[in-house]
């Protein structure tokens, strides 16, 4: 193969890995191919130890993860709630994830199915992500919380956990970001924040600009719920230029459509 041909097949596997951050498939032809010329065989083999490498890293992240999630699983630190609770709702996603939301608890639809953000509020966070070019297998979501808040015999929604709750329950979260090391945080919403900061303040104080938690860049949004509720194409444009500057941080391609969105 000449080097400009070289060239071309560098390019096109970085495209391919930019785009997707998923290793780049070759038929047997190609590999071959490839193998043929000296220069294209070291080229491939530096390519592929460095996606197993990554495979690796995410195959002892999963472990680790599984590890944590056994604990919660049996966790009955707060004991009315380990009573209330239907299952706990530990996390979903990429173990390996260069981005990671995080919520307040579970709902009454995620303690039906053990999975954070799939009540009308998680379908509209994957609308979200979809928008960013992301899907929900790409990105990990965890709450505060792992259980439920229970509510009165009889009473119906959510309420939100409380300070001493979020205090209990907080290590699994850390533990969780310590395994996965994302390079961006989302906090979505003030309880988030205060259950993993501390920080008590509003939104308004809070969004729209980076903070850190243990060196990883933290941007704080508005929680989709409260999307739901207002649905004014000033606050989704607030949540978008969020999003927009997490894009930029973990230097994703932004169309000139996506910049545009809600304007
Ligand atoms: S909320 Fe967290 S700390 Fe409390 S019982 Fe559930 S898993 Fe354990």
């Amino acid at each position: 193969m000449t080097e400009p041909g070289l060239d071309l097949v560098i390019a096109a596997l970085e495209r391919i890995r930019e785009k997707s951050d998923r290793t780049p498939r070759a038929s047997r032809t190609a590999l071959a191919q490839l193998q043929a010329g000296p220069v294209a065989a070291a080229l491939l083999e530096a390519y592929t130890s460095s996606a197993g490498q990554q495979l690796q890293a995410a195959r002892n992240k999963a472990d680790l993860l599984a590890a944590v999630r056994d604990r919660v699983g049996v966790c009955t630190k707060c004991a009315h709630l380990a009573c209330s609770r239907t299952q706990t709702v530990f996390g979903v996603g990429h173990p390996d994830a260069d981005l990671m939301f995080i919520g307040e608890a579970p709902g009454a639809d995620e303690d039906q199915q053990g999975e954070p953000f799939v009540g009308r509020a998680g379908q509209l966070l994957t609308r979200i992500l979809k928008a960013m070019n992301f899907a929900r297998e790409d990105v990990y979501i965890a709450n505060i919380l792992k259980c439920r808040p229970d509510m009165p015999a009889g009473s119906f929604g959510n309420r939100p956990p409380t300070p001493t709750e979020m205090q209990t329950c907080r290590p699994y979260l850390l533990e969780q970001i310590d395994i996965i090391q994302p390079s961006v945080l989302v906090a979505l919403g003030a309880v988030a924040v205060e259950g993993l900061l501390g920080t008590r303040a509003t939104m308004r104080e809070l969004r729209g600009r980076w903070h850190t938690y243990n060196s990883i860049p933290l941007m704080i949004t508005y929680h989709p719920a409260y999307l739901l509720r207002n649905q004014a194409p000033s606050e989704k444009r607030k949540v978008w230029e969020d999003m927009l500057q997490v894009m930029e941080r973990l230097k994703r391609p932004i169309s000139e459509q996506q910049r545009n969105y809600f304007l």
